[in-house]
């Protein structure tokens, strides 16, 4: 768990421990601990709808709350079926837990630090940044603003107090490490995690570079992969401090096609650590860095253009600023270019021939694109506020329909097919046989806005 994530969850219960007017009842005799919340005023939207709910708040608990709307109706709902932003910030200002264990929570604000605003009195400028307490005077004011040490003379400026968002105080390389927080990544899933985080906190180098290792791990199949893989389960079987280190930079070298470094690196732990199941190991890593060195050129441009380009599409879908239009440009040409780009430096041939060489691929096997929620975008995109909808969308919602839409523009389409909506069995409204819908609107099933499909499209 981070540090700093930590210390924010805690702040966000202190605040609003103190902010909200809760009182603590248990209603009547019902078996549900609901908590009152009186005079609290709710407003929040339901996934899928693009209506504004409005009342007051009755009462919560961790799964749900009622509100008392306008009509005098008196309304359940889920936590889970609220936008992922209003839920987080209800739940916030209710002291309720924001984030599940472990995971980043898309929804909640980027971690603050107490820090000071400085304004020289003769010029008006200004410097953001947390005071470096052992380094001011009675005389001097002493701040690191984006990694970056400051002094003034504390006559010549004014000095504020203020929460300021942690990018402001550090540099980008101890941004990087306060997310590492001392573990190195090395299963996909904690290269995905590592990447989710660094893109929050706009490190997009960091994060594609943490995408592009999710992708290669992810795909055993690949001899990069395979052999990260391998060299990863090797360090787990060790227990020698230095011969981890040594391996886990052997399985960065590998990962980044550095294959005549990590064969030096390993030439250095066969002569440094002589146990003889280590030896034995690393006989087995060898073969297997000599079949990826053999493997051809063309079939290496090929792989590496369907990792980059996932990492690249992974990066843009995290990009919270981005707007959905942006995002489908960027989808259809952008990251056709950038892709090529990548792929040259990493393979050490030009680009153009890269592109050629991707286009007339072969391919005995196909990938699947399931547009999921987000169908209506391209089935349907009158049914609602297509930004506004992006804007709330998940990063993992966001990738699935750039990947939808960049192989409908650029991959060979084998099929574009339909799956019945899971949660209303192609209806489009409400579960059949569920309760009646409490406004008519909620009618409209949530997951598919009412399109009772979602969209898929299988490529090569
Ligand atoms: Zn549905």
């Amino acid at each position: 768990m981070f540090g700093f994530l930590k210390r924010l969850i805690k702040r966000i219960f202190r605040c609003a421990a103190m902010s909200v007017a809760v009182v603590a009842l248990l209603v009547g005799d019902s078996p549900q601990t609901f908590v009152r919340a009186e005079e609290r005023q709710a407003s929040f939207q339901v996934k899928g709808s693009f209506l504004r709910y409005e009342g007051r708040l009755v009462d919560f608990d961790d799964t749900s709350f009622r509100i008392l709307t306008p009509d005098g109706l008196t309304v359940q709902f889920y936590w889970i079926e609220l936008v992922d932003a209003d839920a987080a910030r209800m739940r916030a200002s209710l002291g309720l837990r924001v984030t599940k264990a472990g995971e980043p929570d898309e929804a909640a604000p980027h971690p603050t630090e107490a820090g000071l605003k400085v304004t020289r009195l003769a010029d008006k400028a200004e410097w953001y940044g947390k005071e470096e307490a052992g380094l001011s005077t009675p005389e001097t004011v002493v701040i690191k603003s984006r990694g970056d040490r400051f002094s003034f003379r504390r006559a010549e400026v004014q000095i504020e107090s203020l929460m300021l968002g942690i990018k402001d105080i550090y540099s980008e390389k101890e941004l990087y490490e306060l997310m590492l927080a001392g573990q190195v990544p090395r299963t996909a899933k904690e290269h995905l995690r590592v990447a989710e985080l660094c893109s929050r906190y706009g490190l997009a180098g960091k994060a594609e570079e943490h995408y592009r290792f999710y992708e290669l791990l992810s795909r055993e199949d690949l001899p990069e992969g395979r052999l990260a893989g391998y060299v990863n389960k090797m360090r787990e079987s060790f227990g020698d401090a230095q011969v981890k280190e040594q391996l886990y930079l052997m399985g960065v070298e590998l990962m980044d096609e550095e294959y005549s470094k990590a064969l030096d690196r390993l030439k250095t732990i066969e002569r440094d650590f002589g146990e003889e199941e280590l030896l034995n190991e690393l006989k087995e890593v060898r073969k297997q860095i000599d079949l990826a060195r053999q493997w051809s050129i063309n079939t290496r441009i090929v792989e590496s253009w369907r990792v980059i380009l996932r990492s690249l599409l992974r990066t843009k879908a995290t990009d919270r600023g981005a707007r959905y239009s942006d995002c489908m440009e960027f989808a259809v040409h952008g990251v056709v270019v950038e892709t090529a780009a990548r792929v040259a430096l990493r393979v050490g041939v030009e680009a153009s021939p890269v592109k050629e060489i991707w286009q007339s691929r072969t391919s005995d096997s196909v990938e699947t694109v399931d547009y999921g929620r987000g169908s209506w975008l391209v089935e349907a995109s009158h049914l609602g506020d297509v930004e506004q909808w992006w804007d709330r969308a998940s990063n993992a919602e966001r990738f699935n329909i750039l990947m939808g839409i960049h192989a409908e523009h650029n991959m060979r389409v084998r099929l574009k097919t339909h799956k019945n909506c899971p949660t209303c069995g192609g209806t489009g409204r409400v579960k059949p046989g569920g309760p009646p819908p409490v406004f008519p609107s909620k009618d409209q099933c949530t997951d598919c806005s009412g399109l009772g499909k979602s969209r898929v499209v299988i490529y090569w």
